[in-house]
């Protein structure tokens, strides 16, 4: 084994093989993957192979298609098969819930150029003879669908990836991974030690254990998944083609020809997790005993079905584990705290993404940042509170819910509550109906039946509309008061922070006393955040953004920190809030601070420290409602106090809480675009309408992405981010819809909902700069139904922005 390389993959899964593949791909050629066995020693041996593009996440669902595509590709390069059946497939819905899921998906795959598309029962019985269809409403069929073989694939990507330079060691388990004082990795093996300049853990099964090899801990869980193969069935055998793909959701089963008979796979809701402390190193191609009991429901559902399987006899049954992430997506990307050391681990469905997964993570190595907006997938999306009993809940409930339609207004109940604020108690006393956003409880809506009422999940207006609504008109005609805990803030301080902030942000850095809006770019040019900066003091500035997004621009600002002179911290559960908003804000807010709040002697965008009430708190004069408003930040121990503080100080002027459903009403009304919907890698600034806070004047050092704007600001913006007014009637957008123009897709809407001061349904969407005029008409996809849709180029709410400057 070689002593010395550009980057070291360890595991030689479908996943590390396809890593290694995709940075040769990239032109990479110093590069080695290390297994501990054979190739295929960890869950890659047991799959199934089955393969679709089918992803609530749309930049997912591309990867899924890359990866599909691009078996050809390997095979032909490799001159291994992969043992590609790409049948086609079949998805059946037995109620209006699931049938109305399909449309959507259908709906969102087009606008993807997926060609997904709806069959009649008669067809879905000629595709697929042996179902009963009289069980079903609907059918989809996708023919980029099918399996692989498992073994094939995984082989095909290494000597793909041998051929064009790579190296790969079996039977060399890695012991140790020791960081390097030149930020590389001595990664410690049986057969010696070889320093990686980059290291990637793509262990699978061992993900965790190579992990704490670095000192991190990474949340995932092993689950037994079991599949069992038919005895030959002569209603197969009798076919002249290959069945279908077929999923039954309802059955919670996948289904496939496996040679002349059938194999069925189940996500069960009697689901089990393996090996739940470590991973034994001896394991390997072992089966788990089966449990047919556990699947039973399913197989009564598959029975139903499918008929002819209730009489076929059970040739095998496997038991084999797989690992997931506590939301089932991928864990992939560089570690946050860690120098050079990537993960691709808790890929659960390794043959639909392991290519999409492979590509993205060696354009991020080699680039600096992936290819499209993969936060879904980034490692980074979760923080240290997702420790091993969180992972644990969390994943079994994903497992058991494979198969369930996550609705777009519902709040998974695992694992919760996490992590509280003072005010809590308080909330739900007054019936607030919470959500958990990072691990973080915070309050979505206040319910006027009182504590513990729930909102029933629903494509539709739910429960939530009114209570909503009345949040929305009490903060626009009066004053709301909003818990902003949930805001992820930094301080920036030390001699260098201005510099700092000045290299990597895009605008100008706001003087003391003030707060300016500011985007941060990507050497591409692309937004990868969205802040308010406020200046306290010469070098000492608070700045805020979104909580989801805290260790990834940890990650980022970490990676870009001078050797001294700035000292950066999270203070994302150090300083909680609450934020007064609405016409009557300043009449509060001037009852409880000694301040002279005026508007002369505190102008918007002003920030200052102050007492309110006898907490010690900075105050900024700034709200994402679009009213007069003030964001109001103090140390934990302080927020019980300054929340009775203000209640009492608002009660006569008919304070109302309100919650973030509401937040995002206002926001929407005011066409304020929000980080991860609006603001996100897939656009730049000048897409984005960000374009006035670029500021690439003389005065503005050479900032992250300078060369890029400067190109895009010439080149002009071919989207643009706009205002849709929707003519729906009990249903608004959600974002990730396709936008219609004369006939063809134009567009993707970015986030919806209804507001409600202007009573129109409102959806931001991003569509070709020469379509976005005033009036243009255009038709929204929700929920697989068109809506005609007229675009406003301002917002629907006081759009010259007076009642905030008030
Ligand atoms: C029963 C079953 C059915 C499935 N069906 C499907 C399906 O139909 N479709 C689908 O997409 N997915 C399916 N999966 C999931 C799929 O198997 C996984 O998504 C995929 O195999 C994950 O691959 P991986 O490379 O991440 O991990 P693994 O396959 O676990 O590979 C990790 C590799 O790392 C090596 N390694 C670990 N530690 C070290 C070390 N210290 N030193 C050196 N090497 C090390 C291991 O030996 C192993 O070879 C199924 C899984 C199971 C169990």
């Amino acid at each position: 084994m070689k002593s010395q390389a550009d980057v070291v993959v360890i595991g030689g899964g479908v996943i590390g093989c396809s890593v290694l593949y995709h940075l040769t791909k990239i032109g990479r050629r110093d590069v080695v993957l290390i297994e501990r066995s054979e190739l295929t020693s960890g869950s890659t041996w047991h799959a199934a192979g089955g393969m679709h593009t089918l992803n609530s996440d749309p930049n997912i669902s591309k990867l899924q298609e890359y990866t599909i595509k691009l078996y050809k590709e390997i095979e032909e390069l490799s001159g291994q098969s992969c043992g590609i059946h790409l049948t086609g497939g079949l998805f059946m819905a037995t109620d209006k819930a699931r049938s109305e899921w399909l449309r959507a998906a259908q709906a969102n795959a087009r606008m993807l150029g997926m060609d997904k598309h709806f069959i009649s029962m008669k067809e879905a019985k000629e595709l697929f003879p042996l179902v009963d269809t009289s069980h079903f409403m609907t059918a989809l069929y996708d023919p980029l669908e099918g399996h692989v073989d498992p073994s094939g694939v995984t082989q095909a990507y290494a000597k793909a990836a041998r051929k064009q330079g790579a190296e790969v060691y079996l039977r060399n388990r890695v012991l140790e991974t020791n960081a390097r004082a030149d930020g590389g990795w001595d990664v410690v093996t049986e057969q010696g030690t070889i320093h990686a300049n980059v290291l990637v853990n793509a262990a699978g099964l061992w993900a965790r254990e190579v992990g704490l090899m670095a000192g991190v801990y990474l949340p995932v869980l092993a689950m037994e998944h079991q599949y069992l193969i038919t005895e030959a069935m002569p209603e197969v055998a009798a076919l002249d083609r290959e069945l279908l793909h077929f999923i039954d959701f309802t059955g919670e089963a996948y289904i496939r020809q496996e040679r002349q008979g059938l194999l069925l796979g189940t996500y069960e809701q009697a689901c089990v997790p393996w090996s739940k402390d470590k991973t034994p190193w001896g394991f390997g191609h072992e089966l788990l005993q089966p449990d047919l009991d556990r699947i039973a429901p399913s197989l009564e559902v598959a029975f139903k079905h499918i008929p002819a399987i209730a009489k076929a006899g059970i040739k095998n049954v496997i038991n084999g584990p797989f690992t997931f992430a506590p939301d089932g997506n991928p864990l992939i990307g560089p570690v946050p705290g860690l120098r050079n050391y990537w993960v691709a681990v808790g890929v659960m469905a390794g043959f639909s993404q392991g290519g999409g997964v492979g590509l993205a993570l060696a354009e991020w190595i080699d680039q600096g940042e992936p290819g499209s907006d993969i936060f879904a997938m980034d490692v980074a999306r979760l923080g240290a509170w997702a420790n091993r009993a969180y992972t644990h809940d969390k994943v079994k409930e994903n497992y058991a819910r494979r198969f369930s339609i996550v609705f777009p207004n519902e709040e998974l109940p695992a694992a919760r509550p996490l992590k509280t604020t003072a005010i809590y108690g308080k909330l739900a006393a007054e019936g607030a109906v919470f959500g958990a956003a990072y691990g973080l409880e915070h309050a979505l809506w206040f319910s006027p039946e009182g504590p513990g009422d729930r909102e029933r999940p629903t494509y539709r207006r739910s429960n939530a509309f009114g209570p909503t609504g009345e949040e929305v008109r009490a903060v626009r005609e009066g004053v709301g008061l909003l818990e902003i805990s949930n805001y992820g803030k930094h301080s920036v301080r030390g001699p260098g922070a201005r510099a700092f902030l000045d290299r990597m942000l895009a605008g100008k850095i706001p003087e003391e006393g003030r707060i300016a809006l500011l985007p941060m770019l990507s050497p591409k040019g692309r937004i990868i955040g969205d802040f308010t900066v406020a200046c306290l003091a010469p070098e000492d500035f608070l700045i805020v953004g979104s909580l989801g997004a805290e260790r990834y621009h940890l990650r980022w600002f970490w990676k870009h920190l001078p050797e001294s002179g700035v000292l950066w911290e999270s203070l994302c559960h150090k300083l909680d809030g609450l934020s007064v908003a609405g016409p009557k804000a300043r009449e509060l807010l001037s009852r409880v601070v000694e301040q002279d709040l005026s508007s002369e002697a505190f102008p918007f965008l002003s920030i200052a420290r102050m007492s309110v009430g006898m907490a010690p708190a900075i105050v900024g004069r700034i709200s994402f409602t679009g009213e007069l408003g003030y964001e109001i930040y103090v140390e934990p121990q302080y927020l019980l106090h300054l929340y009775e503080t203000l209640r009492r100080a608002g009660a006569d002027l008919g304070l109302r809480l309100f919650g973030s459903r509401a937040l995002s009403a206002l926001r929407l009304e005011k066409s304020f675009g929000a980080w991860a919907r609006e603001f996100t890698p897939d656009w730049n600034a000048f897409e984005a309408g960000l374009g006035r806070f670029v500021h690439l004047g003389n005065d503005k050092g050479d900032f992250i992405g300078r060369a890029a704007a400067t190109e895009q600001k010439a080149a002009g913006a071919k989207r643009r981010l706009v205002t849709l007014t929707v003519d729906t009637k009990d249903i608004d957008a959600i974002g990730d819809e396709p936008v219609w123009h004369n006939g063809e897709i134009v567009g993707v809407t970015t986030s919806g909902g209804y507001g409600h001061r202007v009573q129109r349904s409102i959806a931001l969407a991003y569509v070709p700069t020469p379509l976005a005029r005033d009036g243009e008409r255009f038709e929204v996809v929700v929920l697989g139904e068109k809506y005609p849709a007229t675009l406003s180029t301002k917002a629907l709410w006081d759009p010259s922005g007076s009642r905030m400057r008030v």
